[in-house]
């Protein structure tokens, strides 16, 4: 076994990336060398997506890619798309097995020495079955700087224009023992921000009879350095408690990620989405009110069926009034098997793209305006690795992106700094002279 090689391509989503970490892993403790997707390697697994809007192209011009490589490689496809198109898949040139999400963390016990067969083989369980947690995190093992954590998986809503339910299943989530336990370990090896990753991270524990708050302040109770920021969670969840907790610890990153997807009402309805555009008002405006500085992060979709030029509007301006930092948006493309793509009112592809550059062009406004405010304000920031031309970057607890000169002593260390300017997608700043020797304190 030793000497092998398997090389491993992610599409789509950080937890997607925090399963292929694990994969990886799994492989690196059989005796395997991961290399480069663009290297030979003799396995090739590729982790897929289905929100992706070319899903089936890119996975085929993925697979060509391994095969050019090492026609003789055994070539695994699993994710989201696997699980909803296995045949499809295993119909493409050169794939050797196609693995559902049930299966995805399992390819040892399910592929029998990744030998080559005349046929595909494809193991994709029901999604209804589909009910396992598969513990997984991503990290960035040379520096330690962040680890992606997947504490959830799956999703009870019914988002009419979302395939993810389909692919992942319900939602469950890890056992918070088991939580707290491994996060114990990220953190005794060094990595200094946990980023808490699920499909419907803020539905954490609803099988367990526990709440994301619960294990947040069990991890914030433990002594270390470190931060726990939240990669997404939707407005109906974020509680009361979680805002105060994140106003009162300064183990809690002040920045959220809330998606929208909408801001007119009857656009919402159709999404079928969980809140009324005057709840999420309301939070914003309170999150912003409790919590100093707090930066907050917006998905929406542009061009879902039904949508007129009056509810864009009303959605733009919306967004406009909002104390938001930046926006992520999406062009709306017709999943198949979902119930929006059944619906009238389809919006022509230019029109959905030009209302998805003016909001845009509105998150840069709104991410510059929240850069500004920042301007001699004190940011406690975790630095990177990367020399980029004589500089070293990081992000502040609210999500602000800052440079410095570059010191290697900074690397992978909080410090507390002093915003000088804000550009483009980026602040200036320096350390005061006080505060050159950057502690070592929790941020
Ligand atoms: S909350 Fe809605 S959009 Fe998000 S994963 Fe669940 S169904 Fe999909």
């Amino acid at each position: 076994m030793m000497g092998k090689k398997v090389a491993l391509h992610t599409l789509g989503c950080k937890l997607n990336f925090s399963e292929t970490s694990t994969i990886g892993s799994q492989f690196l403790s059989k005796g395997y060398q991961v290399v480069e997707f663009k290297e030979k390697a003799d396995i090739y697994v590729l982790n897929t997506c289905t929100v992706t809007e070319h899903a089936d192209r890119e996975c085929r011009q993925l697979v060509r890619r391994a095969l050019r490589q090492n026609p003789n490689a055994y070539v695994i496809v699993t994710g989201c798309y696997a699980q909803l198109r296995p045949e499809e898949i295993s119909q493409i040139q050169g794939v050797d097995a196609v693995l559902g999400s049930n299966e995805k963390l399992k390819l040892f016990s399910l592929l029998d020495n990744f030998e080559k067969k005349e046929m595909a083989c494809i193991y994709v369980s029901p999604v209804s079955q589909t009910n396992e947690f598969g513990a997984s995190y991503s990290t960035d093992a040379d520096t330690r700087t962040r680890a992606y954590f997947k504490i959830q998986d799956g999703c009870d809503y019914k988002c009419t224009f979302c395939t993810i339910p389909m692919a992942r299943g319900g939602s469950r989530s890890m056992d918070p023992d088991d939580v707290l336990a491994e996060f114990s370990k990220l953190i005794k090896s060094g990595y200094k921000e946990i980023i808490l990753t699920g499909v419907n991270v803020g539905d954490y524990g609803k099988s367990l009879n526990t709440k994301l708050y619960d294990l947040l302040c069990r991890m914030t109770d433990i002594d270390g350095n470190f931060r726990i920021r939240i990669s997404s969670i939707e407005p109906n969840l974020l509680s009361d408690d979680i805002l105060r907790l994140t106003a009162q610890s300064d183990k809690m990153c002040r920045h959220f990620h809330i998606p929208l997807q909408s801001g007119s009402p009857k656009i919402l309805k159709l999404m079928q989405r969980r809140y009324k555009t005057e709840m999420y008002s309301d939070l914003i405006h309170k999150a912003d009110q409790m919590i100093n500085g707090l930066g907050i992060g917006v998905d929406v979709i542009t061009g879902f069926p039904g949508e007129t030029e009056e509810d864009f509007l009303t959605t733009y301006n919306f967004i406009k009034d909002l104390p938001v930092s930046y926006l992520h948006v999406f062009t709306y493309s017709e999943r198949p098997d979902t119930k929006a793509i059944t619906m009238s009112g389809r919006v022509d592809i230019f029109e959905r793209k030009r209302r998805n550059n003016m909001l845009r062009i509105l998150s840069d406004k709104k991410k510059n305006l929240f850069y500004q405010s920042m301007e001699g304000k004190e940011l406690r920031v975790l630095f990177e690795s990367e020399n980029d031309k004589g500089r070293i970057k990081g992000f502040s607890s609210n999500y602000v992106r800052v440079a410095l000169d570059f010191d290697p002593l900074l690397v992978n260390e909080f410090c507390t700094v002093t915003v000088e300017s804000a550009g483009d997608n980026l602040c200036q700043g320096k350390i005061l002279e006080n505060n050159k020797s950057f502690d070592l304190i929790a941020c």
